[in-house]
């Protein structure tokens, strides 16, 4: 490679080798780095240089927008070098000026589509006041481009400038787009097929002369299948009601739409009661529910998915006479008629109906494979997918590949290794029959307050909110700072939180998945000690075992728990230490509350404690005679 803007950090050389390598291939590389070893410009910099010589485009896709800027940032410092274009792509919900300006945040891409399309009739028809951003682009877009191409802009940056010239930063970013050699996006700009296939109009260019990065790769599994579920819960159900009452109650096959809904609520409710007694989520056989609604208005099943397709039409009158208002094109019975026909018609194998309470009454079409959605990845011209927690690497090859074309590589941690210590405590465990018993819970309650209590800034995560609950009820003594993740705290108290935590210190008590789990970092001693109250396994949901269910069609016992059940809970393991330790000076210890911890050896190094609160001790005062 003919340019690397760094010193080479350790094993960086490494990634760049086997990047190129996989480049000149035309393959896919899995690769496994730990935070802190620089791999975005590792990965960077071979895909800019062999991409401009070989006339491709970069799709860099991201999760989060910090994951963004670091991509920017490695962007900029490669432009001493080559002359290129980067454009960060993001939807109408961050780009489109008129929305912006008016506060609309929670419509849905479609129905903001929908609007802007009419919006640019109208202005193209002379109605310019239909969206001035609009106007405003057909005249001076260029020169937001220009700048764009001269410049390396974050998303922020796009919209800054689009907006010192009243200009819509959406079309502006689309026009700037047919000329970028990197692109940066969220997943959903390429696994979503419609918006791909616009991105590619767009872009001028095809699948076949794509180079893709998938950042934090770990999240692709989950976001695919996310991408093909569908809900429909309670609270949008009261909002059919409110529709229903503005926009008048229509009726088919003598069933009032006001009636129906009625009675599909208590529908509901009756399966609460019958299958949610002692879980949180069951499966729900379609063809069962559809016969029990056609029985309750004594109508044929076929009549009642005509009435369902009524809904639908309904929907699509109110949604008109929104747009004609200017308003958005969003109706309430239309959703619950097309989520409806989808529950009851749809026959694809991997999805299944489930009805849950999780966080409120819902139904949902549970799509449980990611390959539909990710398998395009195959036809691209290379990939790279990366993360700082992957493996089993074979797992998410599997999971997201149809075919076993990857090579897959793990880069061991270029950090001192005395920096972090874990231990775990083995007379202790919150497997489900022991942790039902109250000594148990007391002993877990004791054995925190002791940790807690060598006064070092402490994370505790509990596999769960009811067990976190549990613990804390008890009286746990600790006389300094104490912060706790709920499961409805609005983001605002959660980062006031987290603020009042990073500078004063304490404990925060939060649990595995949560948004301090996995999403933040805390360096420079800001977490100390990570506690993991628990080992974090899958709830034993519907999902979790129709998912269980599935893969056994195709792999054996062992395999279905290694990719389902040993290796999602491991990767939760190392992803929750990896919060305190994101740099060569960052140090810490990790404590597991569970005698089956040494079962994820294979994830990390670890050590049976003899005597916690000395260990701690010993490690902090080692490292203060170091420094
Ligand atoms: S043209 Fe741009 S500013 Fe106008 S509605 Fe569409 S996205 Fe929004």
């Amino acid at each position: 490679m003919r340019y690397f803007p760094y010193e080479y950090r350790p094993f960086q050389r490494e990634i760049v080798n086997d990047v190129e390598e996989t480049l000149k291939k035309k393959g896919h590389l899995i690769l496994e780095a730990p935070t802190g070893i620089g791999k975005t410009i590792a990965v960077l910099a071979p895909s800019l240089e062999f991409a401009l010589k070989n006339k491709l485009k970069i799709f860099y896709l991201t999760r989060t927008n910090s994951q963004q800027e670091q991509v920017i940032k490695e962007a900029r410092k490669l432009r001493k070098e080559y002359s290129f274009t980067v454009v960060p792509i993001q939807g109408r919900n961050s780009y489109c000026m008129l929305f912006l300006k008016e506060k609309i945040f929670d419509a849905s891409p479609e129905e903001l589509a929908i609007s802007c399309r009419k919006r640019k009739k109208d202005v193209e028809n002379g109605n310019v006041e239909s969206c001035i951003f609009y106007k405003n682009f057909l005249e001076k877009g260029k020169d937001v481009v220009l700048y764009a191409k001269e410049n390396i802009l974050t998303a922020q940056d796009f919209v800054d400038r689009s907006m010192e010239d009243e200009v819509c930063a959406y079309e502006a970013m689309k026009l700037a787009s047919s000329e970028a050699d990197i692109l940066i996006m969220p997943y959903v700009y390429f696994f979503d097929p419609n918006i791909r296939s616009r991105l590619f109009e767009w872009v001028n260019t095809s699948i076949e002369n794509i180079i893709l990065i998938i950042d934090e790769a770990h999240n692709l599994p989950d976001f695919a299948r996310n991408q093909r579920t569908m809900h429909l819960t309670l609270k949008s159900i009261s909002a059919v009601d409110k529709e229903i009452m503005d926009y008048g109650d229509d009726n088919k096959f003598g069933i009032k739409y006001s009636e129906f809904i009625e009675i599909f609520r208590e529908t509901l409710f009756g399966l609460e009661e019958k299958l949610l007694k002692e879980k949180e989520d069951s499966p729900l056989n379609n063809e069962y529910l559809l016969q029990m609604l056609s029985d309750a208005f004594g109508i044929s099943m076929d009549n009642f998915i005509l009435f369902l397709n009524s809904l639908v039409d309904y929907g699509e009158k109110i949604r008109e006479e929104k747009l004609s208002k200017g308003q958005l094109p969003r109706s309430f019975v239309g959703n619950l008629g097309q989520f409806l026909l989808e529950f009851f018609l749809n026959e694809d194998k991997d999805t299944a109906r489930i009805i849950t309470k999780d966080e409120q009454l819902m139904l949902e079409i549970f799509a449980i494979d990611p390959k539909p959605v990710t398998s395009i990845i195959e036809n691209s011209y290379a990939s790279i997918h990366m993360s700082g927690t992957l493996r089993p690497l074979d797992e998410y090859e599997s999971l997201i590949f149809n075919n076993k074309i990857a090579k897959k590589i793990i880069y061991p941690s270029p950090f001192p290794k005395n920096n972090l210590k874990v231990y775990y405590i083995d007379n202790v465990t919150t497997k489900f029959d022991d942790i039902k018993n109250d000594d148990e819970r007391e002993k877990m309650a004791k054995l925190i307050e002791k940790i807690i209590n060598t006064k070092h800034n402490s994370l505790v995560l509990f596999p769960s909110y009811n067990l976190m609950n549990k613990i804390l009820e008890r009286d746990i003594a600790f006389f300094g700072n104490v912060y706790k993740e709920t499961p409805n705290m609005s983001q605002r108290d959660f980062i006031k939180n987290i603020h009042m935590f990073k500078r004063h210190g304490g404990v925060f008590f939060s649990v595995f998945g949560s948004r301090i789990s996995e999403g933040m970092d805390f360096p420079g001693g800001q977490i100390e000690l990570v506690v993991i109250a628990g080992i974090p396994y899958p709830k034993p949901s519907a999902k979790q075992k129709l998912m269980e269910l599935y893969y056994s069609q195709e792999l054996d016992k062992n395999t279905v728990y290694k990719y389902l059940v040993h290796g999602p809970t491991g990767r939760r393991i190392l992803q929750a230490i990896g919060r305190m330790i994101r740099s060569s000076t960052d140090r810490g210890i990790a404590i597991i509350l569970d005698k089956r911890a040494p079962r994820f050896k294979e994830y990390i190094e670890m050590e049976r404690s003899k005597n916690i609160e000395e260990e701690i001790k010993t490690f902090y005062s080692n490292m203060a005679s170091l420094k």
